[in-house]
């Protein structure tokens, strides 16, 4: 079906109609509405945004009257969706008109039974004093070992990933002038798996093309994301690729509106990912074995480290890598290093042959991924299986584009790591990484939780993903030496501390707190159950509901000395202490709610997962008192300034000497050219990143944005719609991406060691020999092609190659297949049943497959986003999904006498919840090891008990046990009962 955009409006008669026809049509048809005969430039008001929802970035256009938006659509000239918004973009003008928003400070004090409306200039005031005192009470300045640590774990944080960049980077900056290492964002709930994965395969954790650049793809295999329905504007560009006769392949536990657009749609058992993936792995390399010319087998030998020699003492035995120690469930990982020659330097065997080498390696541990024991494993049906694997096979010609799309799916298991290492060495096979149409695409849910994760809203790095000082640094000459980055954490001291960071006192290096631990999302509700953590500021982030087994969650809530809540709904955390089947009286924690103004009443920038940092403009004030994040942090940090310049206190001078110049109320601007940085001899802005130094000349307040806001301009705020160079849709001139305006990741890996681009049809860059300059994107890494500099394309790797054997992660250098925690199956691979290194956790209850058969995974809808904090709120929404359901087979429904439409009960080790039965196809009982039944339900966890529409989340089921990397919990896979209510 094929509609314009006024035939659309005409059909639809109204928003809100519009929207429920979209959940009709699907994606497609309403991506192709041609928005140019719509006269959008009215003499009104107009600016520009960025939706606030997912990592798309979609662009949309508010329509200002009388200070009261009139008016949200897509923005036409943005190159992304092209003026096209899925459901949630459609009802933008909700979110700018709800009556739902709160718009008072509100304040509970212990036991209370209802909030009391508090001036602002009361809440900064009692805030800053909570915050003073427990930071004055808990201050730890030295370790048992008496190195100095100066860090404080009485106070946590988590949130934000829908702040403007800037708003996330004063909390950052004040967060850690406080001496907090408890700072987490959902980012770490969600994909820091495949960050984890992709730093060990290529060197960097997000997704290395674009959302555009999809279209340039051959074949696009889909795993772990139902992009159509979550991200239905990015999945716009599949849909492009198709039609100019791409393939898409869905691998999914659930045949979704992804997969109905599929050539291709294999289902797999949740939490099979490795198994399904090591097939492929196993049959390319077969593939090569006997047919070599259809693969680029330079590209493999040349760009990866297939050639390098490992250790001899490294094994794998029934399950377990070398080096294992069962005491402490954790490897010792020098069995798994290059064997080394006398300059320090791998020993290489470019014939491929030495059997210590990476690809022999490779292929003798995949070889037991044949065919019949992956179908087993996964439940797949084997002609599916097989047409999957031949068909993303025959990306691995030279000219020949597969891209492989994620999200959250893939990532949220105790082997979301090596899930996602297993794509990095599937497409390094085939030489896909670093071409236009190709790479590894994770999607990050939220519209700025890549922004926000790397200005430092997670425990373990400072902004440009510095890594966190530990204890064992003591000086900054120990950092450097374990991190690299001079320039760039000098340069960041220099930001925060102006003319106090010297050389002589390593430039404030030590006024940064250290940590000795793991202060990620699960240890630290574990922390605040145990009583270290008193104070938790939860910046736009509903953990009530986001965490894994929310029970655990809530409870911690209640153990809490104080809470602040900034957000712009009364969200389940913000009114954990009067949810259903508790006595409020009998909860002692106090609680501030800060309301916060929505992106559409503010400026900054987002950075979506193509990497694009876009500034969004301010349409309107914000309802009522309601503030934006940016006041609301500067209003603290100055308050916090004058208690410590008045009173004192443990390291007061952090806190006085802190740099905070951004005026009252702050100017954004101001802040965006801290982040960039300045030349402090010539007082002008940094133009890029090669420009830092490591003497204390420069400052920059996160490296990777060094660029972005320059002498000529801010960058995010361009809008030049030229595709640019080769025509493959990298938008040069469209806002900026990071760093140094790179669009393709790796992409001196899209030509051979001439620097000749191997696909002459989609070129991303190529060598000059007369001018001797890079033609095309910004060349990552600016040096000659590899045969005259010597310099490999994934610069971020110590010797410029990829990583197929990946000795650097805790959980092994290969991926290997594992049953998730709980299980029905016995391992078919191994007597090893779950990753022998997961982390554990002794509140965890495992269910056990006698008590619960079935396996269940949870999910998302388009309609409501994440927790459904947003989109619960809004009518719109609500009408189009209005109830909480649960995905059952019919072949379990009959089973279980379940009707189409009542009520049902699922049940965990960890709690039950209720929902409706939406008796479907779109789920079949798998048949494992060719013979044992094993059903699977499908959980939607956008509800909970606040907002127009109330349900029970899914998270109630899920267990805490996480990836060994990362600490991601395993949300995607567990045991439950189901039963009528
Ligand atoms: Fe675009 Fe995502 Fe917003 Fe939908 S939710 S309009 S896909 S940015």
């Amino acid at each position: 079906m094929k509609l314009t955009r006024r035939d659309f409006l005409k059909l639809c008669g109204g928003t809100a109609a519009g929207t429920a026809l979209l959940g009709v049509l699907g994606p497609e048809s309403f991506l192709e509405a041609a928005p140019i005969d719509i006269p959008l430039r009215k003499k009104i008001g107009e600016k520009t945004t960025i939706c606030p929802y997912c990592g798309v970035g979609c662009g949309a256009i508010m329509a200002v009257e009388n200070g009261k938006i009139t008016n949200i659509e897509g923005d036409p000239d943005h190159p992304i969706n092209k003026g096209s918004l899925c459901p949630k973009g459609e009802a933008l003008y909700e979110l700018a008109n709800s009556e739902r928003r709160l718009k008072k400070v509100l304040y509970r004090s212990p036991g209370a039974t209802s909030w009391e409306e508090k001036p602002w200039d009361w809440a900064i005031e009692q805030i800053a004093r909570r915050i003073k005192d427990t930071r004055d009470s808990n201050w730890i300045s030295k370790d048992k070992g008496g190195r100095v640590v100066n860090r404080l774990e009485a106070i946590a944080s988590v949130g934000s990933v829908f702040t403007n960049s800037e708003e996330a980077y004063l909390m950052t900056k004040l967060q850690r002038a406080l001496g907090l290492v408890y700072i987490e964002n959902a980012a770490r709930i969600c994909v820091s798996s495949a960050v984890a994965a992709n730093t060990e395969s290529f060197g960097r954790g997000p997704m290395s093309n674009s959302w555009i650049d999809l279209k340039n793809s051959d074949c696009i295999m889909a795993i772990g994301s139902n992009a159509a329905a979550t991200f239905p504007n990015a999945f716009k560009w599949i849909i492009k690729a198709k039609e100019k006769g791409a393939k898409l392949i869905h691998v999914d536990p659930r045949f979704t509106r992804t997969s109905a657009k599929a050539d291709i749609y294999a289902r797999l058992r949740t939490g099979t990912d490795v198994a399904f993936v090591g097939g492929m792995i196993n049959y390319v390399l077969d593939d090569m074995e006997q047919r070599p010319e259809n693969y680029n087998t330079e590209y493999v030998r040349e760009y990866t480290n297939a050639s390098f020699l490992i250790n001899p003492d490294f094994e794998f035995e029934d399950g377990i890598f070398s080096g294992y120690d069962s005491s402490t469930r954790s490897y010792d990982k020098s069995s798994w290093q290059y064997q080394l020659d006398g300059n320090s330097k791998p020993k290489v065997d470019k014939s491929l042959q030495d059997p210590h080498c990476v690809f022999q390696l490779l292929k003798k541990h995949f070889s037991r991924y044949d065919v019949d024991t992956v179908c087993k494993i996964t439940g797949t049906p084997e002609e599916d299986y097989l047409e999957a694997c031949r068909t993303f096979a025959v990306t691995g010609a030279v000219g020949k584009a597969g891209a492989i799309v994620l999200s959250s799916g893939a990532c949220q298991h105790t082997q979301g790591t090596q899930n996602v290492r297993a794509y990095g060495i599937l497409q390094l096979l085939l030489g896909n990484m670093g071409i236009s149409g190709g790479g590894i695409n994770g999607i990050a849910g939220a519209v700025n939780g890549l922004g926000c994760s790397v200005q430092g809203r997670l425990f373990h790095w400072l902004p440009g993903t510095l890594s966190s000082p530990t204890a064992d640094q003591q000086t900054l000459e120990e950092y450097v030496k374990a991190n690299g980055h001079e320039a760039h954490i000098v340069s960041l001291l220099k930001s925060w501390y102006g003319d106090n960071a010297t050389a002589a006192n390593d430039y404030g290096f030590n006024w940064l707190p250290k940590g000795s631990g793991n202060y990620s999302f699960v240890p630290l509700f574990a922390a605040i159950h145990s009583g270290t953590i008193k104070g938790l500021i939860c910046w736009g982030m509903n953990p009530a509901v986001s965490g894994p087994n929310s029970s655990y969650i809530r409870e911690a809530l209640s153990k809490l000395d104080w809470m602040i809540v900034i957000d712009l709904w009364e969200t389940e955390s913000a009114a954990f202490w009067r949810r259903p089947g508790v006595d409020s009286a009998s909860i002692d924690t106090e609680v501030f709610f800060l309301p916060a103004a929505s992106s559409l009443e503010k400026e900054g920038s987002v950075s979506n997962s193509s990497r694009w940092v876009q500034w969004r403009y301010k349409g309107i004030e914000p309802p009522g008192e309601a503030k934006d994040d940016l006041w609301i942090t500067n209003r603290l940090m100055l308050k916090l300034k004058q208690l410590y310049e008045t009173e004192g206190g443990p390291n007061a001078d952090v806190i006085s000497d802190l740099t905070w110049e951004y005026g009252d109320p702050p100017d954004v601007h101001r802040v965006a050219k801290e982040v960039n940085g300045y030349d402090l001899e010539t007082g002008q802005l940094v133009p890029d990143l090669t420009k830092l130094k490591a003497d204390g000349t420069t400052t920059s307040g996160n490296w990777i944005f060094c660029g972005s806001y320059t002498e000529e301009g801010n960058m995010t705020a361009l809008r030049d719609p030229s595709p640019g160079p080769f025509n493959i849709g990298l938008f040069p001139k469209w806002a900026w991406a990071w760093p140094l305006n790179r669009r393709i990741w790796y992409n001196r890996a899209s030509v051979d060691l001439e620097g000749k681009p191997w696909d002459v049809n989609r070129p991303v860059i190529k060598w000059d020999p007369l001018t001797e300059e890079w033609i095309g994107d910004a060349p990552d890494g600016g040096w000659p092609p590899a045969s005259i500099s010597g310099k490999y394309p994934f610069i971020m790797k110590p010797q410029g190659r990829a990583h197929l054997f990946g000795p650097g992660r805790l959980d092994g250098p290969l991926p290997e297949h594992y049953e998730p925690w709980e299980s029905p199956v016995m391992n078919p691979m191994t007597s090893q049943q779950s990753d022998p290194v997961l982390k554990l956790w002794n509140w965890d209850k495992r269910g056990t497959p006698d008590k619960y058969p079935i396996v269940a995974t949870t999910f998302r809808l388009v309609t409501h986003l994440h927790t459904g904090s947003f989109t619960r709120n809004l009518p719109w929404l609500v009408e189009l999904m209005p109830e909480m359901f649960i995905e059952i087979s019919e072949e379990l429904a009959n089973e279980s006498g379940i009707v189409n439409g009542g009520r049902v009960i699922v049940e965990s080790a960890r709690g039950e919840i209720q929902g409706v039965a939406m008796v479907t196809k779109r789920l079949r009982p798998f048949s494992i090891n060719g013979q044992k039944k094993v059903h699977q339900i499908a959980i939607p966890w956008n509800w909970g008990y606040m907002g127009l529409s109330k349900g029970d989340s899914g998270n109630l089921l899920t267990s805490c046990v996480a990836d060994a990397n990362t600490g991601i919990p395993e949300l995607r896979a567990f045991l439950c009962n189901i039963k009528r209510v």
